[in-house]
């Protein structure tokens, strides 16, 4: 069975737009089955009726004029109640409907499974037998199980059409919205450049071209280069390798003559398909073919074309970043963007990031709120291959992206644009204020950095220190780990950039959804595996070489402070406070005169919350990671767009967890920050100056956001909210009696894209 619906679902996901899809469907699931009957109903969202759109052995004619509203027929009823339905004789059933156009009278037993993607039905499909039986289990089974896998495929389809104007019944939808997560608020128009993972032939998008002899030119180069690769493998390998196995090189290069392989991708770029879609669709049939075959050597061979594939590709890509050039307005579009791709494109030319994975609170989302780039994360219904060239909307405050706009909707997010402008404009003017409460608490607000453009932003924008310096962002941009003076070199431009204001400088907090590229780490379950603090203390030598390079920026500075990642215990802090002291005999010794700095912990594992006190003994001040907090304590992963509506800094649960931090940390008279992003959402600001917060540290682009906010709001106030939202068992509670008090107090124009916003 796995081996049937393997084979349809990737036979499936090859057809080249949605009626090939369900024609493939019906064709396959009825063979499967063994059925007289398969069909496809899908829901068209605008009439609310479920269309017959592909059929084998009802009536072809019928296709797309029959249709059902959800409370008639059969169809309707699994559709209404999501649920299969098994019947012996359709026609006994309160609910049958019979169709004369479809000629379905002739069949009596109906099974019929509801196609769900995301919670949301999207259609039906049901098989159909002239006999009166009753399907029996295991064939209920199966068309559940493929009805399950098809409706992403079917919903990729749909969304594909929609793009480019393939809809449902062929007509041109315009305007599509996609709906994902809010990953940095603001709002941007512009024209998609899309970023395609690097080798990867599956998802390179079909394009008509007019230079069609530049694209047979880049194609021939691409040959060569895979040509001298293979007669240069071959070489190397020469002594290692016994004659016929060398020969699977010739094969190779006999795969890139012009009888074969290349002869065929030169007639599809001729039709006018540009190379990287031609290589795509030759290499494409090949495989399938391979793979279709039930003999496993020949099976295998499916490998051998798709590796020279991606070789090819390689070459293509690497041609066409070259002669990129970025336009004005451009919105990057990736699979999974990283942080190396936010500077690909040059200074003053993005204005908007749409990634297929990653949520609000991935570490590229948090870059992205840094920089002030309008982002949705966790688009994953989106077909981003398809997306390229063409305008698009990046609503960041609601996580929703338009493709192809009307002039209607362009005009109202080209007026939201301007408002933004006008309203950080107006935000600038309180640079030199000082963040006090009407009442007069005075509440220092800090910067995160990592990025070095950052520097001069935080410093635009008033900041009284570095609460969190992420060195992981130089070792990511890197292709190798960078050498103690490299760092040494980045360190000091940070440290002397805000001397003599405090920096805090993280030690290196890899893993999970920060991976380097050189050090690559493959776990199950990476954000409860080898990340901060543990891989560096199994890597002694990275953690030595760091803080060494930190301590050396440091000298006649002074303002270095060291911040550790991901403490779970005492064990881990006294190792690396062991280190650190043995960097720092190590760095004297070789001549540099510098204090021991302020050592600190982050307190961002449940286990720490419960060890406060202990830890807090220990160090100089600690850091609030809420970010992974909010993730530990809520079983809720910070990456994951499905749960990222269960990801609540304002959950009871963190709210408690938080104050007992600062309860306890006081209770051994140490000061304690909160660097995660809560601290820059303005109204959770509110509620953690309440809890007694020595210092808030936040992206430069919400800091003016949040003194605005802190300026207007007396801590007395503060505390009567807090107390309130301490009360509530239920953060939606929370989340509104905040809204309501801001807008009783005329603050809400700061309403925006998080949660509380
Ligand atoms: C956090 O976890 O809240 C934090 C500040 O660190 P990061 O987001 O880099 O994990
Ligand atoms: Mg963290």
């Amino acid at each position: 069975m796995l081996n049937t619906l393997r084979k349809i679902v990737q036979e499936v996901n090859s057809a080249k737009d949605l009626k090939t899809a369900l024609g493939i469907i019906v064709l396959r699931v009825k063979e499967a089955m063994g059925s007289q009957v398969c069909s496809v109903y899908l829901l068209d969202p605008e009439t609310n009726r479920f269309v017959l759109m592909a059929t084998e052995g009802l009536n072809k004619r019928s296709i797309g004029k029959v249709s059902m509203a959800p409370n008639e027929g059969l169809v309707g009823l699994v559709g209404t109640r999501e649920e299969p339905l098994n019947l012996e004789n359709a026609a006994d059933h309160p609910r049958y409907r019979y169709f004369a156009e479809t000629g379905e009278e002739r069949f009596a037993s109906f099974l019929g499974a509801p196609i769900i993607h995301h919670r949301r039905v999207v259609g039906v499909l049901v098989i159909q037998q002239k006999e009166r039986r009753q399907f029996d289990e295991g064939e209920e089974a199966f068309l559940v199980t493929m009805s399950a896998q098809l409706a992403g495929v079917i919903a990729h389809a749909e969304a594909t059409g929609s793009i480019r104007g393939l809809g449902r019944q062929g007509k041109g939808i315009q305007e599509a919205r996609f709906v994902g997560v809010p990953g940095s608020p603001g709002a941007a128009v512009g024209r998609a450049v899309v970023m395609l993972p690097p080798a990867d032939l599956e998802v390179v998008p079909d394009k008509t071209v007019e230079d069609i002899d530049n694209e047979l030119k880049l194609f021939n180069n691409a040959l060569e280069g895979v040509r001298e690769d293979m007669r240069k493998l071959s070489a190397k390998l020469a002594t290692q390798l016994r004659p016929e196995e060398r020969a699977l090189f010739d094969v190779y290069l006999m795969m890139l003559e012009d009888a074969a392989l290349g002869g065929e991708v030169v007639e599809v770029i001729k039709t006018g398909q540009w190379a990287q879609g031609a290589l795509r669709q030759v290499v494409g049939e090949h495989v399938n073919r391979f793979e279709l075959m039930d003999d496993d050597y020949l099976r295998e061979r499916a490998s051998d074309v798709k590796d020279l594939g991606r070789r090819l590709l390689a070459y293509l890509q690497e041609a066409r970043s070259q002669s990129l050039v970025y336009q004005d307005n451009t919105i990057l579009v990736s699979e999974e963007l990283t942080p190396a791709m936010l500077g690909e494109v040059p200074e003053g030319k993005l204005v908007g990031l749409v990634s297929v994975l990653g949520s609000g609170n991935s570490h590229v989302a948090i870059l992205a709120r840094a920089m002030g780039i309008p982002t949705v994360m966790g688009l994953v219904d989106l077909p981003y291959s398809k997306v390229d060239g063409i305008e698009l909307i990046v609503d960041g405050y609601k996580g929703e992206v338009f493709t192809n706009p009307g002039e209607v909707l362009r005009k109202q997010y080209s007026d939201v644009v301007e408002e933004e402008r006008q309203l950080a404009r107006g935000l600038d003017a309180l640079r030199e204020l000082p963040c006090v409460t009407p009442d007069g608490h005075r509440m220092p607000l800090w910067v995160n950095t990592g990025l070095l453009a950052d520097v001069a932003r935080a410093q635009q924008r008033g900041a009284e220190g570095v609460g969190l310096y992420r060195t992981e962002v130089p070792f990511m941009i890197n292709q190798r780990f960078p050498s103690e003076k490299e760092q040494l070199a980045i360190y000091r431009e940070q440290l002397q950039a805000f001397h003599p204001l405090p920096v805090t400088m993280r030690t290196l907090d890899i893993g999970g959804d920060k991976a380097l590229s050189y050090f690559p780490i493959k776990e199950e379950n990476p954000f409860l595996g080898w990340r901060g603090i543990r891989v560096t203390l199994d890597h002694p030598e990275i953690f030595l070489v760091q803080t060494r390079a930190m301590l050396k920026a440091s000298e006649g500075l002074n303002n270095l402070r060291i911040l550790l990642p991901m403490i779970s215990g005492i064990h881990e802090l006294e190792e690396a406070l062991h280190l650190i002291h043995r960097a720092w005999g190590e760095v004297r010794d070789e001549g540099t005169d510098v204090p021991m700095p302020p050592v600190g912990v982050m307190v961002e594992i449940p286990a720490a919350v419960y060890q406060t006190k202990e830890l807090a003994r220990q160090v100089d001040f600690l850091s609030v990671g809420s970010n992974d907090l909010t993730q530990y304590l809520l079983a809720v992963d910070r990456n994951n767009p499905r749960v990222a509506d269960l990801y609540d800094y304002l959950h009871p649960a963190v709210l408690q967890a938080l104050n007992t931090v600062v309860r306890d940390a006081h209770g051994e008279g140490k000061p304690v920050s909160i660097c995660g992003e809560m601290a820059g959402d303005p109204a959770a600001a509110i509620l953690l100056m309440a809890m007694g917060f020595d210092s808030l540290s936040m992206n430069a682009t919400n800091l003016p956001k949040v003194k605005w906010m802190l300026r207007q709001v007396n801590l007395s106030k503060a505390k009567e909210l807090l107390e309130d939202a301490l009360s509530h068992d239920n953060p939606q509670l929370t989340h509104s009696a905040l809204q309501l008090a801001l807008k009783n107090l005329g603050l809400a124009r700061m309403i925006g894209p998080n949660k509380t916003l």
